[in-house]
């Protein structure tokens, strides 16, 4: 009996350990796809603790910060918070690249951080800043940011749409949480006043190191909750001359429709930064290859991606690549250019269509270039002064044939018409043979003194001249006698 119970006992205490190990086992191999899907996905998750490069170990020197910066840390320090350089600044000194902005993180909320400084304004509804202001430099101070808890509607902190997009990110956090919540690896590094290390919380010097640009968190995770990363991480591969890592390229062509739900203003800002990056050729064939071209310029898209389009296509890579070898050359560029080659192709056949309809040839290329800005501006919101300057470039494309007497000289004074004759050049350049002449008069007459472009308008042709208008002379009412 006793036996028996003994026997009992062992095999029920045999059974509960097998279960409790299958148990374990099963939990084990559980973690373990967790942890080896996310490695296969080639998720980088930023840790709790940073691995802190200390000064010795870095290149970075005070000296290659701006001085407005220093002042902002020192004063953030001095007022009892937590501040450190962060993102673009970092890497790009790390890269030996001069870098474009200093961007300041604190644990100071954006009302602590006005109450510092006089020259400070706060922005920003989605995503609150406070910009201190020292002439033309703006040193932009954002404050710590931790996870998203609530996504109520009544939240004023946070605020998800239905497709995991982020309509209000002002979920205050740690350093920690804020790494979590940076983009990429590259741009989680923090530089310290206290120590004058570097503080890497996601692999960024390693992803330096092997020109990875790479998202922290899940992909898709990440790309929904903003997917303006997809416009950036094209534009920091170009910029820095790294491959997009394998997980953070993979979701892109099938997220990409989610840039329509992105206010079209700031898409304008995100393209301005595309095109004036010094890298707008090497982005627009980025941006199309991935599809996210389309989602910003589709009804450009739809001519470039027809069989048939190798002039267009052209025009619009060699319009980067003049704007690309100006912005290299310390020229001057103005975004009306860019934006009137973007829509010059959709205005034309616009124009086109309407003619067909029966509209006269001037009138339907006026409703044509407002219908094309306007659908645009859903897309891409263009400030007026830049759509001003396109219009004006538009039109004096239909002008630059007619020179005969002093039209010549007029169009020339026009303060659009230098681009305009860029625009022309441009438009030969890529292969409109027919208006090769016109683009080879316009370059001489523009290389002549008063005397000599006088001479050039007299010698043009006959069917350049204006036509007489004949006039009826309103006939005189005789006089009355009074
Ligand atoms: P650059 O100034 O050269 O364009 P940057 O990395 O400094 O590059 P900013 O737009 O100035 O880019 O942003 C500063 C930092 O803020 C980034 O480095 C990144 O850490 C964070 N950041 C900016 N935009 C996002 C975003 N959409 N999602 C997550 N983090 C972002
Ligand atoms: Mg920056």
């Amino acid at each position: 009996m006793a036996f028996n119970s003994y026997n009992k006992w062992c095999y029920g205490w045999g059974l509960r350990v097998v279960r409790r190990v299958v148990i374990i086992s099963k939990i084990f191999k559980l973690c373990r796809q967790i942890v080896g899907s996310k490695q296969d996905k080639g998720t980088i998750e930023a840790k709790s603790q940073p691995q802190i490069i200390p000064r010795s170990e870095h290149n970075i020197s005070r000296k290659q910060f701006s001085p407005n910066a220093i002042k902002v840390l020192y004063r953030l320090k001095d007022g009892g918070y937590d501040a450190y350089l962060v993102g673009g600044c970092i890497r790009d000194i790390l890269l030996g690249i001069e870098p474009k902005d200093f961007d300041v993180v604190t644990n100071a909320t954006p009302e602590e951080v006005k109450r510092l400084f006089r020259n400070c304004r706060l922005i920003g509804r989605r995503f609150r800043l406070a910009h201190i202001v020292f002439g033309r430099e703006v040193i932009e101070v954002a404050t710590m940011r931790g996870h998203h808890l609530s996504t109520g509607e009544g939240d004023p902190t946070s605020k998800a749409s239905d497709q995991g997009q982020l309509l209000r990110d002002n979920v205050y956090g740690t350093i920690e949480e804020d790494a979590q919540r940076r983009d990429f690896s590259i741009n989680a590094l923090y530089y310290s006043i206290n120590d004058f290390g570097v503080r890497d919380f996601a692999g960024g010097i390693e992803a330096i190191k092997a020109r990875r640009i790479e998202l922290i968190g899940d992909p898709e995770t990440r790309y929904r909750e903003d997917p303006v990363r997809m416009l950036r991480a094209v534009r920091f591969a170009t910029k820095l001359d790294m491959e997009i890592a394998p997980a953070t390229l993979a979701p892109i062509t099938e997220l990409a429709p989610l840039l329509g739900n992105i206010p079209p203003a700031r898409l304008f800002e995100e393209t301005l930064k595309l095109f004036l990056s010094g890298k707008a050729e090497a982005n627009f064939l980025m941006l199309r290859e991935l599809g996210l071209f389309k989602e910003l310029f589709p009804s450009l898209e739809e001519i470039l991606s027809q069989d048939n389009s190798e002039f267009e296509r052209r025009f619009i890579q060699q319009m980067f690549a003049n704007t690309d070898a100006r912005i290299n050359g310390n020229k001057k560029v103005t975004p009306a250019f860019i934006y009137a080659a973007l829509l010059w192709f959709p205005l034309r056949n616009r124009a086109a269509l309407l003619q067909q309809q029966g509209i006269a040839e001037y009138d339907a290329f006026m409703q044509a270039i407002s219908q094309v800005l306007s659908e645009n501006a859903q897309r891409v919101a263009v400030p007026k002064r830049f759509t001003l300057g396109a219009r004006d470039i538009w039109h004096i494309q239909q002008r630059l044939d007619r020179r005969s007497g002093q039209r010549a000289y007029r169009l020339s004074l026009q303060p659009k018409f230098k681009a305009s004759y860029d625009f022309l050049l441009l438009r030969v350049e890529s292969g409109e043979a027919d208006q090769k002449t016109l683009a080879e008069w316009w370059t001489e007459y523009l290389k002549q003194d008063v005397t000599g472009q006088k001479d050039m308008v007299k010698n043009l042709g006959q069917k350049d001249r204006p036509k007489r208008r004949h006039r009826n002379k309103p006939k005189r009412k005789p006089k009355q006698d009074t």
